[in-house]
């Protein structure tokens, strides 16, 4: 299981998970629109969802279904920005 960035953080990118992730696993470059989460290194520890100031994180088995591509675009930034 895993988090999951979605839409709404396009153009938002104010990076408030970023600062309460422990294992560091929210990412983004500059180039980016959005902010992305390593599921392989996510523990699923919650403290991202609640902090987003517009909703943008999900339990990946909670997303709503119009935002599963989300899922393969913050896997790709991984596989592109290793
Ligand atoms: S659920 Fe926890 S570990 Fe996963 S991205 Fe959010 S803050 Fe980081
Ligand atoms: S807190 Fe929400 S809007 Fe801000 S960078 Fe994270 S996902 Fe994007």
């Amino acid at each position: 299981m895993t988090f999951v960035i979605t839409e709404p953080c396009i153009g938002v990118k104010d990076a408030s998970c970023v600062e309460v992730c422990p294992v560091r696993c929210i990412a983004s470059t500059d180039e980016e629109e959005m902010y992305h989460i390593d599921a392989g290194t996510c523990i699923n520890c919650t403290y991202c969802e609640p902090v987003c100031p517009v909703n943008a994180i999900f339990d990946e088995y909670k997303m709503p279904s119009d935002q599963r591509e989300f899922l393969r675009r913050n896997r790709e930034f991984f596989k592109n920005n290793p």
